[in-house]
Order: structure tokens, then sequence, then C-alpha cells
């Protein structure tokens, strides 16, 4: 893994497997049936092991499906975090670009506030809807970097946040948005 401490001293950006994380809590790029798929969401299932779904089918039977935008939260498993918050992003073209960029900074929102409510202070995301979901990754980043800036410019409880990325074109996106201020 590689990082860069970021001009906001507790953004950080990480080239790597979120999986591997040592925060108190990564996120999951989940999809609305909280039942698993491929991407990260698979990766974190498979290193988590399967508490995650035990607890994701709990929060499904109570619950029902997670809408985009929202957040919910269950064990990290066998993962060096403590807890997974699992976020549902948007699916690109699903709605317009305005909607789409509201749903996906809720999702940086939401999963914060609900670190915040569990007293967590470490969070780690993904690039999330950046997969197979399509959201073009330039917009992506700057709605994400956007979302959690202004969330910390309000928050005093969260320590240090995470973006991790999978991809050489993520990290190279957030690097020029984060490092070097583009
Ligand atoms: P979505 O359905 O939200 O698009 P994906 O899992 O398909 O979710 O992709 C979201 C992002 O997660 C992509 O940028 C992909 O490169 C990244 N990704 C895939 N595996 C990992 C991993 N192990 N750690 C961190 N990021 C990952």
């Amino acid at each position: 893994m590689s990082s860069y401490l970021c001009g906001m001293e507790k953004i950080k950006l990480i080239r790597g497997d979120i999986t591997k994380m040592e925060a108190d809590a990564v996120v999951n790029a989940a999809n609305s049936s909280l039942m698993g798929g491929g991407g990260v969401d698979g990766a974190i299932h498979r290193a988590g092991g399967p508490e995650i779904l035990e607890e994701c089918r709990q929060i499904r039977a109570e619950c029902g499906k997670c809408p985009a935008g929202q957040a919910v939260i269950t064990t990290a498993g066998k993962m060096p975090s403590r807890k997974v918050i699992h976020t549902v992003g948007p699916i690109w073209g699903q709605q317009n670009e305005t909607e789409s960029d509201r749903l996906l900074a809720d999702c940086y929102r939401n999963s914060l506030l609900l670190a915040v409510k569990n007293g967590m202070k470490s969070v780690a995301f993904p690039n999330i809807s950046t997969g197979v979901y399509g959201f073009p990754k330039e917009r992506a980043a700057r709605v994400a970097t956007e979302a959690v800036k202004a969330f910390l410019a309000e928050d005093t409880s969260i320590e240090h946040v995470y973006f991790v990325c999978f991809d050489e074109e993520n990290y190279r996106i957030y690097e020029a948005l984060l490092v070097n201020n583009q």
C-alpha cells in the first residue's frame, strides 16, 4: 500500500485493498439487497467471513432493502477493522445527473453519520459507484471529496478518513484532487 497525507490533515489517500485496512470502520459499496455481490462487496464478504452476511440478513429481515444513499452497519468479521458500513451507491443512468450526485454525496455523509453514531473515529471509503455501477470516476471523486470535506468541516469526532483507491485511474484522479489541489 502507498499513501499520501492530503491538504486537509484528516484525509488520507491510500492505494490498495480496503479489506486490509485497520480503521474503525471500512465502507462497503453494497447493493440494495445487502446480500453481497462482486467487486469490493465480494472482497469484503470473502475477507470478513460469513458473520457479515449473517448480520446483513438480519437487517434485511427487519428493515427491507437499503435504498441508494443510505447506510447500515455490521461487524467486520475477520477483517482488521471493527465494523463495516454498507452503503448503496447510485447506478449511473438511473437518475438524472444532479440526483446521482446527490445520492452519491448522501452515501459518504450517511456513512460518516453512522460512524459518528457508533463512536468510530476512523473510516475508510472505497470509490463508491465507480465499478459496475458506472459512475464517471472523475465526477465521483469530486462528489466524494466535497462531501467528506463538508462533513469534516462540521464534525469534531472523526479523526481520519481514508480514500482507498484500488485501481490506478482512481488513484491518479484523487491524487490530482487532494494532493495537487486540481
Ligand atoms: P459499485 O457497484 O459501487 O460500482 P464496485 O465494487 O464494482 O462497486 O466498484 C467500486 C470501486 O471499488 C471500484 O473503483 C473498484 O476498483 C473498487 N474495488 C474493488 N475491489 C476493491 C478492494 N478490494 N478494495 C478497495 N476498492 C476495491
